[in-house]
């Protein structure tokens, strides 16, 4: 490249391509990621042409691991992550045993060795936090059961992963065959000590010390009102606290940025804090997409066909098998369960470090990691439309009794129906919400909320309004509210496009049904009602009423 400028090239032609393939699928209706992913093949070293510096590309990646995880933290309090233990433990445990067995089983049938087999299943066991949690983002289930569920699988994996790469050095003689013997049991036990020790110092000290020192100085740098300072100080909080639990206490990027945001969820900044590393995050974790296809040698497909079946069976099937028995034997939802599996049916950064680290104490060859490479590209790819079929397949189960359109619909069991009748459904209880909420409550109207903000539910259950909880545009969740037989629906959520969605689906339930929705521009008018919203009030012409009405009774 030009002036030998690896960085710059690296970010501009990651972007310029990721945006070109990614714009370029989006027109067949695939999901951009995939066209990230195949702008990475062609920046690759196995394809002609431009070759960006790889090391550089995980860099990049590691930002928006960052950046990611600290924008989860944002959400999650340490009650919430409490609250999963019971399934979240258990759960990682049990998918990561079950992928590392059918990993040593393929192992053997390719002629690998115990140490290598079990270290391809390990390299197979833990999911990518930026595929999961992009899924997740992408259909508003962070702030749910099931997402906090996931999240706190996935803490458990990485935590797995710290731990398994500490002890993988001095285990490496073991596992490639040496006498057990040979291996002194301090050479294991200390590691483990001291790594879990250091993990455990590094959540003391953020509990203590950063949980107090960081929301100060969020107020504080709010309160000189700099906008730029504000945001200058979100990236440096998130950024340095991850860098610093790396450096100091050898935890991951990702575990140190998810602490730095969970202290801070409690503070109310927390959203604006969210708010203000959104384009950043997103760029970012473009750059990881492209980062993985990169490692992507297109070969292995006609080289290795089988094997690599094999290795995306287990990726695909075996662990999501094992992650949907654990959650069902715990007792929840079949929906929660499907959703868990599917976010958990791909690998990713973590398996990259694994086998680097596999290939360089000889736990595993060259032909192991190339399949693991490729078996993460794959089901990255492939993760999408594992969501689209799960959709399907909860849609259908939610269609299957199809009654006509003015009988009671009924739902799936795992909501009660609310008992309200002739009451108001209400979506959404932030600032608008929330006015209306009290007018209702003032006119002793009865109704219900249904709001996914964990902050906001908790506030209404203090003041003992009836909610229920999740993504309104979820299944089931219009049926809960039992909108069949209430007397109306507001939509009072500021995204139209998920307005719509759910005016859609309140639609197709009751067709007499009165619906006003919010809105803020024409287009989205429009949208809501052309999916059947009767009202649609845009809050900036309302505002400007307002002022008009002010300044006119002011002249007066
Ligand atoms: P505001 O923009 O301040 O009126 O806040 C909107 C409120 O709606 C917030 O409390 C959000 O948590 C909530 N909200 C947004 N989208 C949804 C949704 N799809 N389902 C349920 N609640 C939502």
């Amino acid at each position: 490249m030009h002036h030998n400028t690896p960085l710059m090239s690296t970010v501009v032609v990651g972007l310029v391509l990721a945006f070109i393939f990614g714009a370029l699928v989006q027109r067949i209706r695939i999901s951009p990621l995939v066209g990230y992913l195949l702008a990475g093949v062609v920046m690759g070293p196995f394809t002609p042409g431009y070759v960006a510096d790889q090391n550089i590309a995980n860099e990049l990646a590691e930002i928006g691991i960052i950046l990611l995880m600290f924008g989860v933290g944002l959400h999650f309090s340490l009650k919430d992550l409490w609250s999963v233990r019971a399934i979240a433990l258990p759960g990682a445990v049990v998918q990561i045993t079950a992928a590392t067995v059918m990993g040593w089983a393929l192992g053997w049938m390719l002629g690998w060795n115990t140490g290598k087999g079990i270290m391809f299943g390990i390299a197979l066991s833990t999911a990518s936090t930026v595929v999961l949690l992009r899924a997740m983002q992408e259909r508003r289930l962070i702030d749910t059961e099931r997402g906090r569920i996931s999240v706190g699988w996935l803490i458990v994996e990485d935590i797995a992963c710290v731990l398994t790469l500490v002890m993988l050095p001095p285990l490496a003689g073991l596992m490639n065959g040496q006498a057990a013997g040979d291996i002194a049991l301090s050479t294991l036990a200390w590691p483990l000590a001291i790594t879990l020790g250091k993990v455990a110092a590094f959540v003391v000290l953020m509990l203590v010390v950063g949980r107090r020192v960081i929301p100060w100085l969020l107020h504080y740098i709010a309160h000189t009102g700099s906008r730029e300072l504000f945001r200058l100080a979100v990236f440096a909080i998130s950024l340095g606290v991850a860098f610093g639990a790396a450096i100091l206490f050898d935890v991951s990027f990702a575990l140190g940025a998810f602490f730095a945001g969970m202290i801070l969820s409690e503070s109310e900044l927390s959203q604006r804090a969210a708010s203000e590393t959104l384009p950043l995050r997103d760029a970012f974790a473009v750059l990881f997409f492209v980062s993985v296809g990169m490692l992507f040698d297109p070969s292995i497909i006609v080289k290795e066909p089988l094997p690599l079946l094999a290795t995306l069976f287990i990726i695909l099937f075996g662990k999501s098998l094992a992650a949907y028995a654990i959650v069902r034997v715990f007792g929840h939802s079949n929906s929660t369960a499907l959703t868990i599996s599917a976010s958990l049916a791909q690998i990713g950064e973590f398996s990259f470090i694994l086998v680097s680290l596999g290939v360089s104490l000889s736990l595993m060859t060259e032909r192991g990691r190339d399949l693991v490479l490729a078996g993460a590209i794959i089901t990255i790819m492939l993760n999408p439309l594992w969501f689209a079929l799960l959709d399907r397949v909860l849609a259908e189960k939610e269609g299957a009794p199809k009654a006509p359109p003015d009988a009671k619909p009924v739902p799936r069991v795992e909501l009660p129906v609310s008992a309200l009748t002739n009451h108001v459904v209400l979506v959404g209880y932030g600032r608008v919400g929330s006015v209306v909420g009290r007018a209702l409550r003032a006119g002793n109207i009865p109704f219900l909320v249904i709001e996914d903000n964990p902050g906001t539910i908790e506030r209404l259950r203090q003041e003992s309004i009836d909610v229920i909880t999740g993504n309104a545009a979820a299944p089931d969740m219009l049926q809960a509210a039992n909108v069949a037989a209430a007397r109306g629906l507001l939509v009072a959520i500021p995204d139209a496009f998920e307005g719509g969605q759910i005016v859609a689906k309140a639609r197709a339930i009751s067709t007499a049904l009165p619906i006003i929705a919010r809105a803020h521009s024409e287009e989205e008018i429009a949208h809501l009602k052309h999916h059947g919203a009767n009202s649609v009030i845009m809050g900036e012409q309302e505002i400007a009423k307002a002022m008009i009405a002010q300044i006119g009774v002011a002249s007066a």
